[in-house]
């Protein structure tokens, strides 16, 4: 078992009320690790950590910058296999997911912001002879930055490589679920006080990072109602935010789709990571010609899947990353049978052998709910739970599809091209709701 220790200033040190946490592989129920319980005290070192590192790494040049993070990618990429082991014990995912998807992603994204600031250019525009306007741009200071547990390293990247690119120092806040990744990656990151890693939990961890007065930017993945939070205790401070929140993703299928394709991708994108995708697509309205034919073999399909032990290779299901979120999953499930669903497969926890110690839920799909006036069809339930609906026409789809207050993202199937643009125009993606 792994004791993880908070990095700031280039080094590992304990929490300074000296309480930690367990943090569970959600796989077997066992404690994986004990992660720091971390309060204000640890946030303010970090943070003037990353205050003094500030100013000689902002002057930094882009090359130097550039030259850094690729080495970080390469060193972890030398550390692939470790990473998504860990990965996949800490989450819950399989590891194969953690090796093909999570992983190297997060070493994607060192190297394309690596790239892109060094092709970064701006445009300037001409006001007749008398003024050229032009952007330049500064490093904004200490980024505070705060990550989810559905996909730990990738998302925590996602936020650390665009700051030290930009010449911004951090200081991250990792889901207490999952911090192991984050931790393994401070051996990686050795510049003094650029990155630094604060664990715990949002209240007594993330919430001083956000109303900390000398972080100016924060920026946050996680739910809709912690973003809320964070909105609101930001805005007094008139901080930079940037909000990637929760999804309710419609996924339509049209009756000229290419079947095999969208039935095929419809499993993956709905059932990866056991459906904690912000992306994935948690309500399938089918054009009526096709409905029980798609729902009959998603169904089967569902009930193929390999719900397993996560480490080991061909688990295409692993666990839900904790009990308390097992429970309301199961809950969402409970829900949709009172409110008249019908469940085709899945719609239970794993009872049996050794997986019952873990938080496992079998793929569920769900027929029979009504489009709207429904909550399984409107909150966000983010684990392997989807709800299929028939419609008529493009009109009723696009109407079904928009219904929720989440905008985060969507997908359409369809042969007809023409068609294609049309219905994508009138979705209300990433334009309201938990978009970004
Ligand atoms: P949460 O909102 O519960 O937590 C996200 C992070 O915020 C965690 O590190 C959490 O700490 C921290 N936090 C919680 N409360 C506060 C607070 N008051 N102040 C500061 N930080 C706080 O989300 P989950 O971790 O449960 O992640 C799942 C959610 O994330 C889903 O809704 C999903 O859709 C969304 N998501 C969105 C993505 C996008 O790009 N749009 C991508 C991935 C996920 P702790 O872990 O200790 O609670």
């Amino acid at each position: 078992m792994k004791t993880l220790a908070n990095f700031i200033d280039g080094k590992l040190v304990a929490p300074a009320e000296g309480i930690y946490i367990d943090s569970l592989n959600p796989a077997t129920g066992e404690v994986n690790g004990k992660v720091p319980d971390s309060t204000a005290k640890d946030v303010n070192l970090a943070v003037e950590a990353a205050n003094r590192a500030f100013p000689s790494w902002s002057k930094t040049t882009r090359a130097y910058r550039s030259a850094l993070m690729i080495k970080v990618a390469d060193l972890l990429e030398q550390k692939l296999e470790e990473f998504a082991l860990e990965e996949s014990k800490d989450q819950g995912k399989p590891v194969s997911l953690a090796r093909t998807v999570d992983i190297p992603r997060a070493i994607y994204n060192f190297r394309f912001f690596a790239n892109s600031i060094l092709n970064r250019h701006e445009k300037a525009t001409e006001l007749d002879g008398i003024a050229l306007n032009y952007v330049h741009r500064t490093s904004a200071g200490v980024a505070g930055l705060i990550s989810p547990w559905n996909l730990p390293l990738y998302l925590l990247t996602w936020k650390i490589a665009p700051a030290m690119a930009a010449g911004c120092t951090s200081v991250c806040k990792p889901s207490e679920f999952t911090s192991v990744t984050a931790w393994m990656l401070c051996s990686i990151l050795n510049e003094a006080g650029v990155v630094n890693m604060v664990f715990g939990t949002g209240p007594n961890a993330g919430a001083p990072l956000v109303s900390h007065p000398d972080v100016p930017l924060i920026s946050f993945t996680g739910g809709t109602a912690t973003g809320e939070l964070i909105y609101k205790a930001a805005a007094p401070l008139n901080k930079k935010l940037s909000l990637e929140l929760g999804g309710k993703n419609a996924n339509i299928v049209f009756a000229d789709a290419d079947f095999d394709e969208a039935l095929k991708t419809t499993v993956n994108s709905s059932f990866a990571n056991q459906g904690e995708i912000c992306l994935c697509g948690s309500r399938i309205f089918v054009e009526k010609p096709i409905f029980d034919r798609f729902t009959k073999e998603l169904a089967a399909a569902a009930d193929k899947l390999v719900v397993g032990n996560p480490t080991v290779t061909g688990t295409t299901t692993g666990a839900l990353v904790s009990e308390q979120h097992l429970a309301k999953v199961a809950s969402y499930i409970d829900l949709a049978r009172a409110e008249g669903g019908t469940v085709l497969s899945g719609g239970s926890r794993v009872t049996d052998g050794a997986l019952a110690r873990g938080f496992f839920i079998r793929p569920t799909v769900i027929v029979g709910l009504p489009a709207i006036d429904c909550r399984v069809q409107q909150e966000e339930i983010f684990g392997p739970v989807v709800t299929v609906t028939p419609f008529d026409t493009e009109d009723e789809a696009v109407r079904f599809a928009n219904s929720t207050k989440y905008g985060l993202s969507a997908s359409l199937w369809t042969e007809n091209g023409k068609r294609a643009h049309r219905v994508a125009q009138q979705l209300q993606v990433s334009v309201r709701g938990g978009g970004s």
